[in-house]
């Protein structure tokens, strides 16, 4: 135990947690085991002998970073808590039930939801949610909406902003999102026949750069609504008809359009990734027609839903003034495509790269799709042209 009492579980002290709570009686026989896949957070399954199942994830207090390790305060475990506590009030069908929360111990007791898929491992396989699209937009809408200046109390909401001040976790994404990936240093990770294409297309591009520093400014400074901060594909369960948003540690006020700028660039490369797994069997061309659905839901929903919540729960006197809802809306979607861009570059060759690509096993598909990624990340970041979902997509598709 450290001198604030903090101990990392393993699954037998997962057990007797979870029996000091009263989840499992004291003489049932638990079924513990960890399945976290990250490297800063544990995550216990338990399953009672009833078959009832729950989830413990406790956070770390350190990163594993390439053989380092970088400090992150444990505090995260209660945003992450909060967060997914508050977004439950406004949609609760679209977040894990939270059951209990340990702030000594940095841990959340949540709904199991192993009986839904990944969706980033699921998309890989060529599986599609007709849902998916549409669920995001509406779980952007509602959580963003009321959390922003518009959705609540003025005064409340920096009231609230006190609590989301989370400057570890800002720092990971102001490095591995926004810098690091765009300068030759160490962290990046870039394959071997796509260097000189870096070099030359990302790293000597001085637009481009000044396009990346535009859209980190407003990552930095614009502190519109509470994020997720973390919204791809791997922080998303679902099915055919369900979807449940995981793990908002990295919630903090930021700009709107980050949260759906940071699923959109995962779904295009959920997209871009297909032809690596295309076979003779299966060209994923139903696939990509989902995904292509989807990219184009995510932004109608959001697009209706918070345009409805604007009229009907706006607290900013000046909100019906004609065309401000329309104006503040259209620099949601430029900051979510830029945004979407750096998302299709980091992931390609920054340090948080994506099983997407990385388990395409031929070599030159690998290459080819990566290559692709960078080609569209830049596209994103640079056009003045990209002014729909539709155009969105064709980016994307082309
Ligand atoms: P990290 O912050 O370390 O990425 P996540 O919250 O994303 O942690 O969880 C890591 C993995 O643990 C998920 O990909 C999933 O496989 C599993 N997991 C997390 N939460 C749940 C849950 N509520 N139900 C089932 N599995 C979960
Ligand atoms: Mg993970
Ligand atoms: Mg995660
Ligand atoms: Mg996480």
């Amino acid at each position: 135990a450290t001198e604030h009492g903090y101990t990392p579980l393993t699954i037998d002290t997962a057990i007797q947690y979870a029996k000091g709570q009263s989840y499992f009686t004291q003489n049932e026989e638990v079924y513990g085991e960890e399945i976290g896949d990250g490297n800063l957070n544990l995550v216990f399954r338990l399953t009672g002998q009833d078959g009832q199942r729950l989830i413990i994830k406790q956070a770390l207090p350190y990163a594993k970073v390439i053989g380092d390790s970088w400090p992150l305060t444990l505090d995260r475990a209660r945003i992450e808590s909060e967060v997914l506590t508050i977004y439950g009030t406004y949609v609760p069908e679209l977040v894990p039930k939270v059951l209990h929360t340990d702030s000594v111990q940095a841990l959340t007791v949540m709904e199991d939801l192993s009986h839904l898929q990944i969706a980033r491992k699921a998309l890989k396989k060529g599986d599609h949610f007709p849902v998916l699209g549409e669920a995001i937009g509406r779980y952007t809408a509602h959580t963003l909406f009321f959390t922003s200046d518009f959705g609540m109390n003025q005064q409340d909401k920096k009231q609230l902003q006190k609590r989301f001040c989370n400057p570890d976790l800002c720092k990971i994404t102001e490095e591995l999102f926004f810098t690091d990936p765009f300068y030759d240093v160490e962290s990046n990770s870039i394959d071997e026949g796509l260097q000189a294409y870096v070099k030359e297309h990302i790293w000597n591009d001085q637009t481009l750069l000044f396009a990346v520093a535009k859209a980190k400014y407003q990552f930095l400074t614009k502190a519109e609504a509470l994020l997720h901060g973390d919204l791809h594909t791997g922080s998303i369960f679902a099915d055919e008809t369900q979807t449940k948003v995981i793990d908002p540690e990295f919630a903090f006020f930021g700009p709107v359009g980050f949260d759906i700028g940071s699923f959109l660039g995962n779904l295009a490369i959920a997209h871009i990734s297909q032809a690596g797994y295309a076979t003779a069997d299966d060209d994923r061309q139903t696939a990509k027609q989902s995904l292509q659905q989807q990219m184009m839901s995510v932004w109608k929903t959001f697009e209706d839903e918070y345009a409805t919540l604007w009229q009907n729960h706006n607290v900013e006197p000046h909100a019906s003034i004609p065309g401000w809802s329309e104006k503040h809306i259209e620099a949601i979607w430029k900051d979510a495509v830029r945004f979407a861009g750096c998302e299709l570059i980091r992931r390609t060759i920054g340090l948080a790269l994506v099983e997407d690509f990385e388990s395409i096993a031929d070599k030159d598909r690998k290459l080819a799709a990566k290559t692709a990624a960078l080609r569209v990340g830049k596209h994103l970041l640079l056009s003045t042209n990209i002014h729909t979902s539709e155009a969105f997509v064709k980016a994307v598709v082309s």
